[in-house]
């Protein structure tokens, strides 16, 4: 069968979906991948060493200010078609939706509940505390960053989850039982390099779940695959709901 066909067949069919989503599913929003070439004035920079606890520490304004431009790209970016299906995919079938990415689309799309693993390019936190710092109180606080309104010692930071550090455990507990309780598992534009989050798939797959990925590179995840579907998400998901409407 058409693995697209397949792939709609298996979704109508499951009692509870999760999907687990990566920077890929928002590169056709243009916010770039950490695997892609970064452009222009960040070229020369690494994602891998700037988004560490380390990399703030060692230039706590460098960091600052290339989360400053992520966020300038997030704010001029729109959902694509793929986080659109994903809105209309779980107003059929009971689904929980796990990102990776922090760049709130899936919300903006008009995903309801969605599982922010690494938290939100839109937050600012404290560095020591990890408490919120709301954006009335940055507005006023110019700076590279401003020292935190939190603890003496901290500094405002973004509030997503770096390199190294660990995920929010109620969010990663939640995002474990609806893997231990899926029937079907669909990863998009992961390149499952990152753990936990990576660790997903596997732990449904051993629960007895059908674990379908979209991606148009293989990944280490890809021969454990039940289906594999070498395509960019804004093409294979709208094509995976009009198959759908197919079947219906
Ligand atoms: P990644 O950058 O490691 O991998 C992206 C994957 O997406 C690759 O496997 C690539 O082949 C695939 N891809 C590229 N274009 C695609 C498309 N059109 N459709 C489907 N797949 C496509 O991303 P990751 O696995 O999410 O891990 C990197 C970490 O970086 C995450 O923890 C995340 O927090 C962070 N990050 C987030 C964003 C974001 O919020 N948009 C962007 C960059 C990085």
């Amino acid at each position: 069968m058409n693995p697209i066909r397949e792939l709609a067949a298996r979704l109508r069919q499951a009692r509870q979906v999760l999907v687990l989503t990566g920077a890929g599913i928002s590169a056709e929003s243009g916010i770039a991948t950490f695997r892609d070439a970064q452009s222009g004035l960040w070229s020369r920079f690494r994602p891998e060493d700037l988004a560490t606890p380390e990399a703030f520490r060692r230039d706590p304004a460098l960091v600052w200010r290339w989360y400053a431009w992520r966020r300038e790209q997030v704010a001029q970016a729109q959902p694509n078609a793929a986080h659109r299906a994903l809105v209309d995919i779980a107003q059929r079938v009971p689904t929980t939706l796990v990102t990776q990415n922090v760049d709130d689309l899936h919300q903006r799309a008009g995903s309801p509940d969605v599982i922010a693993l690494h938290g939100s390019i839109a937050r600012t936190i404290c560095s020591v505390t990890k408490l919120n710092i709301d954006a009335d109180w940055l507005a006023a606080h110019p700076g590279e960053p401003p020292r935190s309104p939190h603890h003496a010692d901290g500094l405002a930071r973004p509030g997503v989850v770096w390199f190294g550090e660990n995920l929010p455990p109620d969010a990663l507990d939640r995002a474990e039982a609806a893997a231990r309780a899926c029937d079907v598992v669909l990863a998009i534009g992961t390149s499952a390099l990152v753990y936990p989050a990576a660790g997903l798939p596997g732990t449904a797959q051993r629960n007895g779940a059908w674990f379908a990925e979209i991606n148009p590179q293989a990944t280490p995840l890809t021969p454990t695959a039940d289906l594999a579907v070498a395509q960019a998400a804004g093409t294979a998901m709208p094509a995976v709901l009009a198959a759908w409407e197919e079947y219906a």
